[in-house]
Order: C-alpha cells, then sequence, then structure tokens
C-alpha cells in the first residue's frame, strides 16, 4: 500500500511574500536563520544529509566530537562535514532533539523545507522521504493578490531553470536541489522583468536569451548564486 505524500493535514507556511522577503535577504546576506515552525519534525535531521561546517564556526566545532568530522571535498583546507548514522540520522540528534542546537552549524540553520514548496522542485523522496513529507504539507498564505502572484513567478522561474539546464554551461546551475531551489528565489525578480520584456525585446526572445541574462547578472553578482 502507498501513503500519499498529502495524507497529512496542512501545515502553515504564513503569507507568501512575507516568506520571500525574509528568505530572499537571507540568501544576500549568506548569514540568514530560518525560522521554520518546524513543531516536532525533524526531517532534516534524519534525513542522510551531510552537513557543511565552515573554520570560522569554531564554537559549533568545539561541540562535536573530531572523530565525526571529515574534510569537506572541493573546499578550502578548514572546512568539514558531519556525517549521519546508519539509519540517516545526524549523530548531534539525541532523544529526538538537537543537543548542541544553541551551537547548530550555519547549514542547519539556514536550512528551510519551505523552499520546496515556494519553488515545486522536488525533493528527492526515496532519499528524503521525511522531508518530502513534510513538504507536501506546507501550505502558504496569501495575503495579497501580489503575494499569490509572486508564488506563480518563483515556480515559473524554477521551472524554467528545471527545463533549460542544457542552456547553461556545465557547473553553473546547482544539482543539489535545493540549492537549484534556492537560486530560483534569487533570481525571480530578474525572471520576472525579463520575461515581462520578451514581447517589446527582440533580443530576449529566446529561453537562450533569458538563459544568458541570468547567467550575466549571476556573474555580475546582481543575483547571489
Ligand atoms: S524538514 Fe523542514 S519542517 Fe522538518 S525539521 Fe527540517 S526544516 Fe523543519
Ligand atoms: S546539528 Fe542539530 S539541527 Fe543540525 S542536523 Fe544535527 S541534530 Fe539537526
Amino acid at each position: 500500500m502507498s501513503i500519499k505524500e498529502n495524507d497529512d493535514p496542512p501545515v502553515p507556511a504564513g503569507d507568501f511574500s512575507a516568506w520571500l522577503l525574509v528568505t530572499e535577504a537571507s540568501l544576500r546576506s549568506g548569514t540568514g536563520s530560518a525560522d521554520v515552525p518546524c513543531g516536532a519534525c525533524r526531517g532534516c535531521c534524519r534525513s542522510s544529509m551531510f552537513i557543511h561546517i565552515r573554520p570560522e564556526e569554531t564554537q559549533t566545532l568545539r561541540r562535536i566530537p573530531r572523530k565525526l568530522l571529515f574534510p569537506a571535498p572541493g573546499l578550502p583546507k578548514g572546512h568539514v562535514l558531519m556525517g549521519y548514522d546508519d539509519q540517516g540520522r545526524c549523530p548531534m540528534l539525541i532523544d529526538e532533539r538537537c543537543s548542541i542546537y544553541e551551537d547548530r552549524p550555519q547549514t542547519c540553520r539556514d536550512y528551510d523545507c519551505r523552499v520546496f514548496a515556494a519553488t515545486g522542485i522536488a525533493v528527492d523522496r526515496e532519499a528524503q522521504p521525511k522531508i518530502a513529507r513534510r513538504v507536501a504539507a506546507w501550505a502558504f498564505t496569501y495575503e495579497s493578490g501580489e503575494s499569490r502572484a509572486e508564488h506563480g513567478t518563483v515556480q515559473a522561474a524554477a521551472a524554467f531553470l528545471q527545463a533549460n539546464r542544457d542552456l547553461f554551461p556545465p557547473g553553473s546551475l546547482p544539482n543539489y536541489p535545493v540549492q537549484l531551489a534556492a537560486l530560483a528565489v534569487s533570481i525571480f525578480r530578474l525572471f520576472s522583468d525579463l520575461t515581462a520584456k520578451t514581447p517589446k525585446d527582440p533580443s530576449l526572445d529566446s529561453d537562450a536569451a533569458i538563459a544568458q541574462a541570468i547567467l550575466n547578472a549571476l556573474r555580475d553578482g546582481e543575483a547571489p548564486a
């Protein structure tokens, strides 16, 4: 018997525009702390995730036994990853609570699974069923027509990135769904401008031209990658 993802009752995710503003600011600064109404969910602590910890997170590093950390592939010396046990659980999750909550890694502070519900980008249900279940339950509200329209544009930007990956040079778009979702949020205002201009500006009359404009903005730092 299969369990439908939407068997769980809806969980309020907040007004979409309010969530979007906070998330955009967090992505720009790179130091945000997502205020996710997780409740009793510990999905991301039990989903076989490698947690990246930066060298400057000294207090966090002091709290985690050295034997649980290993060098992060492809990153400069000092960047480390914390793995998970044979059930996919973070070793810092003890009695269903984060045992280092006040000093938890920035990666954990940043993680907000509402980004999947916001963009429509799918979680890997096989690998991360607990997160997928919560994502299916999130229900945004819309305090204005603009809020609802913004949700539509964020989803359109995400769909564009997914459908046109071949228009971007290899390596220029993230492979991990959560990172691609964050990118869609980062570029959605630009995407909205570009698609609005398309009828008036013949130079933007193709997906390739829109993809190039997004790439240019990322390279110029006009949108956080
Ligand atoms: S999966 Fe989502 S709701 Fe659950 S703990 Fe992680 S961020 Fe919170
Ligand atoms: S460090 Fe804490 S918040 Fe982060 S994954 Fe582990 S238990 Fe969860």
